[in-house]
């Protein structure tokens, strides 16, 4: 009885399960993630992190540098994000060759916070959940979505940016209706913040 007893003092808790956050430009995912850290769940950004870890990581440092020259971080030692920018920009296998060196390292970052999470469900937000099929490593995709004008009117006013120019990225992601269709959870942001609101509650507790 004691041996028992013992034996479940140290059985490791069930490891929470992954919920893919993601959506288009503008379509309001890092709103519902703020939602979501708002009803209690942890939300791991990737875009924040990747851009925290090529300052934090010198292994990448080093391999960045490798590939793109000295320059890639500035005399502060931080990474210069627009001469990569710029030497990426119309270079496609360079871009490739880069994410092949970041990618990896958000994963391995990913995995540990993962680790650290006691909550039964954790979030992560990606603009490129179904792009780079991260979503075959969650349990559930949660996809936001809302109508290409209204998405490009959220991203003027957010950014200071003409129809064009935010019309011209859009045009480059994956379409709605093929995220639409991978989707496991779908959340509508076509009115107001209180209603997008009202809705991630919704669907996140219904997340079974
Ligand atoms: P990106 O991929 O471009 O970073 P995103 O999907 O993370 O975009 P958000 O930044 O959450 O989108 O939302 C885009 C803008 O639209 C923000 O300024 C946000 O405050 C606003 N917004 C989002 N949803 C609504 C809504 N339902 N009503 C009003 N404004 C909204």
């Amino acid at each position: 009885m004691e041996e028992l007893h013992s034996e479940a003092q140290q059985a490791e808790p069930p490891a929470p399960k992954i919920i893919g956050l993601t959506g288009g430009i503008g379509s309001g995912k890092t709103t519902v993630a703020h939602f979501i850290e708002e009803f209690g769940f942890p939300v791991y950004y990737s875009d924040d992190r990747a851009k925290a870890i090529v300052n934090e990581s010198e292994d990448l440092k080093i391999k960045i540098k490798e590939l793109l020259g000295e320059e890639s971080y500035d005399k502060n030692g931080l990474y210069d994000r627009k001469f990569v920018a710029g030497k990426v920009f119309s270079n496609q296998d360079l871009l490739e060759q880069l994410n092949e060196i970041i990618h990896p390292a958000v994963r391995i970052d990913f995995e540990d916070w993962v680790k650290k999470q006691t909550k039964y469900l954790v979030f992560k937000e990606t603009a490129l959940l179904f792009e780079l099929k991260l979503n075959r490593q969650c349990y559930k995709s949660l996809l936001v979505t809302a109508e290409d004008n209204i998405r490009i009117k959220r991203v003027m006013d957010r950014d200071n940016k003409t129809y064009r120019e935010v019309q011209a990225v859009m045009e480059k992601q994956m379409s709605e209706k093929d995220k639409i269709k991978m989707a496991d959870c779908i959340i509508y942001n076509n009115t107001n913040l209180e209603e997008l609101k009202e809705e991630t509650e919704k669907v996140i507790f219904a997340i079974e």
